[in-house]
């Protein structure tokens, strides 16, 4: 998942030094971050990290903490630097300039405090100016942006009305195609609306207020009626929503509709309108991916009162720029958002915004900065040999299932051959020449951006397909497989200590950074992965045996995953998280035999205390150790796909390896059976 720029204001200070030096300093497991006395087979994740899990504190300025967000300050402070650079003194004109006018600008809260209202003037005009339906399908039309992606990040959720996905054609890989998606909630899901727990309750009231204090601080009278209804509004939007499990399924969202079908198949909408307006008129045909949403969206936009549309447009105007505005609608966004939703106590201070807004707006020229000072040829080298290992390992490991068809182990070793591997950064950059940012125009410059990221969207459309684009930056900690694309990412700034580090073991590189690697290629093999071929085409080519067997293994996963109880009244939801469990197990596992490989007989050497085999495991465990507040928590059972990291971390008790690594036995909590251990690769 992206690091979000949440939005607001403390004091402009700049950023400390990068802690360079702290993050250096050690280099292995932190065995002082164990707790011994918990046994490794009732608890490996407390055994691992439960130390540091008593002794951690979560940042006032974030929902979670761990060595991924420890990786993510220390990569912030570095950048912050670089760009603070780049603003002194490259040359006008230049890309590295416009990085550092980004920031500068955005950072200068004091002219920000000046602009005042005025910004959003323009924008409030125009609604103001919707006389008609038509009008309003334009200037529906005229928020459509590039900001969902079904497939790589996953991203389901837009407040705008609709989301755009500009991506391969999953019936003909060679060619871009539109998705159009379900949008216009404010909060993350449809669940936030309909579900009726007290907590959610609580969060609908909070949100309520928060729409009505949004509008009145932008001068609008008579601002808590109109909030009422515009959450009414929102309320019917989310009661035509399809739930987040439907919208990941590929064969209920793959479907090619001929422009003409939009006005008769989702009436309500002057969709020629809306479409001349977001710059698709000539597009003859729409993946349209929740059809029964799209439709009853439409309908809405016939039926509710126009002057409700009107603000609910001011408001999502006001709410999405609310970082680019003066310090009351940054803290009020916070308020919201940040404390209410993520239960995250502090505002982050602003360079840290800044940094991340630059980042969205001119992600990969600051890439090319980053990798340039912290990303030694070196460094992609080893982790390029990391890969090839893995890849290596995952062949061996078609060669022996005994389950699969011959077949289609042919095509699994097919697709394997022609995955598409990036390691650090992109070979193409993005080029910005056509963005332009101007000092002084925080708010101009963010809305300049985002639209240069559409338009850039939209040029692909008409284009053939370009394997080698990246779907992250190479300066964010993540990795991504893209499915339809046949194709990896794996960023720079994960490939770092303490998951990726020259200075130890190579054991524990694996069992980190590894088993990420891994991971990521088994999603091109995983039920999601089992339905594209090389190509990326939508074509199942395993047998109907092949996927039973696959489907018997993954019914085993859910319920292991179901068992986890976070809350006493929530449990992990084993199905919404079952891609990302088989690609955590069968990660694991091909990491285990690519170290196994590079052993090539030998042994390996104990470190700290432990054995090889334990240092891999308990690596593995280290880079899930993870805090997260309560609310946030809550959330991301409800809108992510992947489980909570300390569930991630017991991954382990589907590994043989495992149980001969710390004795584990019969009787202890996490022991399975071996025919209860799932493999599915
Ligand atoms: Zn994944």
């Amino acid at each position: 998942m992206a690091l979000a720029a949440a939005g607001a204001a403390l004091a402009a200070a700049e950023p400390p030094a990068p802690p360079a030096a702290a993050a250096s300093a050690s280099h292995g497991l932190d065995v002082a971050g164990m707790d011994r006395r918990v046994a490794p087979g009732d608890d490996f994740f407390r055994y691992a990290n439960g130390a540091w899990v008593a002794s951690a504190e979560i940042p006032a300025d974030r929902s979670t903490w761990g060595p991924d967000e420890q990786l993510a300050e220390l990569t912030d402070a570095r950048n912050a630097e670089l760009i603070r650079h780049a603003a002194a003194s490259a040359p006008a004109g230049s890309e590295a300039r416009k990085v550092g006018d980004y920031y500068t600008t955005f950072m200068d809260e004091a002219a920000i405090e000046k602009l005042g209202l005025a910004p959003l003037a323009p924008g409030l005009r125009q609604i103001d100016a919707i006389g008609d339906r038509t009008a309003l399908a334009r200037a529906l039309g005229a928020t459509l942006r590039a900001d969902v992606d079904v497939l790589n990040n996953t991203q389901l959720h837009t407040a705008n009305l609709f989301g755009l996905w500009v991506a391969q054609d999953l019936d003909d890989p060679s060619r871009y195609a539109p998705f159009l998606l379900q949008g216009g909630l404010g909060m993350p899901d449809r669940d936030y609306y309909l579900n009726p727990s007290q907590r959610m309750a609580d969060i609908r009231a909070g949100y309520q207020a928060h729409i009505a204090r949004m509008l009145s601080l932008a001068g609008e009278a008579d601002a808590a009626r109109r909030a009422g209804a515009v959450f009414a509004l929102e309320h019917e939007l989310a009661q035509v929503h399809v739930s987040r499990t439907q919208s990941e399924d590929v064969l209920k969202g793959n479907n090619h509709w001929a422009r003409e079908e939009l006005a008769r198949r989702a009436p309500g909408l002057d969709w020629a309108a809306f479409l001349a307006a977001a710059g698709l008129a000539g597009q003859r045909e729409f993946v349209v991916w929740q059809p029964s949403a799209i439709a009853g969206i439409a309908a809405l936009s016939a039926r509710v009162p126009l002057a409700t549309w009107k603000d609910w447009l001011r408001f999502h105007l006001i709410e999405s720029n609310a970082a680019c505005l003066p310090r009351a609608f940054v803290e009020e966004h916070f308020a919201f958002h940040g404390r209410l939703l993520a239960g995250t106590p502090q505002l982050q201070p602003r360079w840290k915004r800044a940094v991340s807004a630059t980042n969205e707006a001119l992600g990969h020229a600051v890439g090319k900065l980053y990798v340039a000072r912290y990303f030694p040829p070196a460094e992609k080298a080893r982790a390029e040999r990391m890969v090839q290992n893995l890849l290596a390992a995952f062949a061996a490991r078609i060669d022996h299932l005994d389950w699969m068809a011959p077949q289609t182990r042919l095509k699994a070793k097919a697709k394997l051959a022609t995955l598409k591997v990036g390691v650090g950064y992109p070979d193409h950059w993005i080029d910005y020449a056509g963005l332009e940012v101007l000092p002084g125009d925080a708010f101009g410059n963010a809305q300049r951006a985002e639209l240069f990221e559409y338009q850039r969207n939209l040029a692909k459309l008409g284009h053939r397909v370009d394997r080698g684009e990246w779907v992250m930056n190479p300066q964010l900690i993540n990795a991504v497989n893209l499915p339809a694309m046949n194709a990896l990412n794996f960023p720079a700034a994960i490939l770092q200590p303490p998951d990726f580090d020259p200075a130890r073991a190579p054991v524990m590189d694996y069992g980190a950074a590894g088993a990420t690697i891994g991971h990521e290629i088994s999603h091109s093999f995983d039920d999601q992965g089992a339905l594209f071929d090389a190509s990326g085409r939508l074509r199942n080519w395993w047998t109907k045996e092949d996927f039973a067997h696959f489907q018997a293994a993954g019914a085993q996963l859910v319920a292991q995953f179901d068992a986890y109880r976070p809350f006493p009244d929530v449990s992990v939801n084993g199905r919404q998280t079952l891609s990302e469990n088989i690609a955590d197990v069968a990660g694991l596992a091909v990491a285990h035999d690519a170290w196994r490989l590079t052993l090539a007989g030998r042994s390996a050497p104990s470190a700290q205390g432990f054995n090889a085999e334990q240092l891999f495991f308990l690596s593995y465990a280290q880079s899930w150790r993870r805090k997260i507040r309560e609310p946030a928590l809550r959330q991301r059972l409800v809108t992510d796909g992947h489980a909570p990291a300390e569930y991630r971390a017991e991954t382990v008790r589907n590994l043989d390896a495992w149980y001969d690594a710390f004795g584990v036995k019969p009787g202890q909590k996490l022991y399975l059976p071996p025919a209860g251990r799932v493999r599915v690769w």
